[in-house]
């Protein structure tokens, strides 16, 4: 299954990834994170990356396309994948439809008060590279591996603004995956599983069909 997931930032959109990828054995590609592994090993590509990831901007399109289209070329990706936080913006869609056909675009909806509830009490897992929280970490560690965990330097509250100003999900994305019939919405005010089972119930409709 070819998967886009779209949602504001702070939505759960990479914590809904990265189970699906498990369940459904399908790669996890998050643009965010090929950003943060290249800043972590000083590539030219991180360099640039980091000088708009800072202040909660978009990499430019050229470079994040490049990266998307040599990554979905991988053989883990004949069938199928998660793309986390690309296509944002409508250009990135039309050129993500000039790759590939999508099977669903699903949306995962949050309120804003909630996304920023959320996301300052985020963390990110230094070994795993999942998101956690403060609420569910085990004794300051990763609930999963134990990792040491880290704060986002984009989930600073002044650039969390920026970002939910400026990197919202434009209603043309949502129309052009509606008018091809992939679209689909659902709210993630509730649990992480209560939400991935909304999730499943779709994937699983997709799959069927
Ligand atoms: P994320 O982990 O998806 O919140 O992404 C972190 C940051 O990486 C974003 O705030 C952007 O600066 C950058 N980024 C991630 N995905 C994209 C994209 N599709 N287009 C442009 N910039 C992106």
């Amino acid at each position: 299954m070819k998967l886009v997931l779209l949602g504001p930032v702070g939505s759960g959109k990479g914590t809904q990834a990265g189970i699906i990828s498990r369940e459904y054995n399908l790669p996890h590609i998050s643009t965010g994170e090929i950003f943060r592994n290249n800043i972590k090993n000083e590539t030219e590509l991180g360099k640039i990356a980091k000088s708009y990831i800072d202040k909660g901007e978009l990499v430019p399109e050229e470079l994040t396309n490049k990266l998307v289209e040599d990554r979905l070329k991988s053989d883990d990706c004949k069938n199928g994948f998660i793309l986390d936080g690309y296509p944002r913006n409508l250009a990135q869609a039309k050129f993500l439809e000039g790759i590939t056909d999508i099977d669903l675009a699903l949306m995962i909806d949050l309120s804003e008060d909630k996304i920023i509830e959320r996301l300052s009490s985020r963390r990110m897992c230094g070994s795993c590279n999942q998101p956690t929280s403060l609420e569910w970490m085990k004794e300051g560690k990763c609930e999963k591996c134990g990792g040491d965990v880290y704060i986002r330097d984009d989930d600073k509250p002044e650039v969390i603004k920026v970002r939910l100003s400026k990197q919202a999900v434009s209603q043309d994305v949502i129309n052009f995956y509606k008018e091809k019939g992939v679209f689909s919405k659902i709210d993630a005010t509730d649990t992480v599983e209560d939400t991935y089972a909304l999730v499943k119930a779709i994937l699983n409709q997709v799959n069927n069909d």
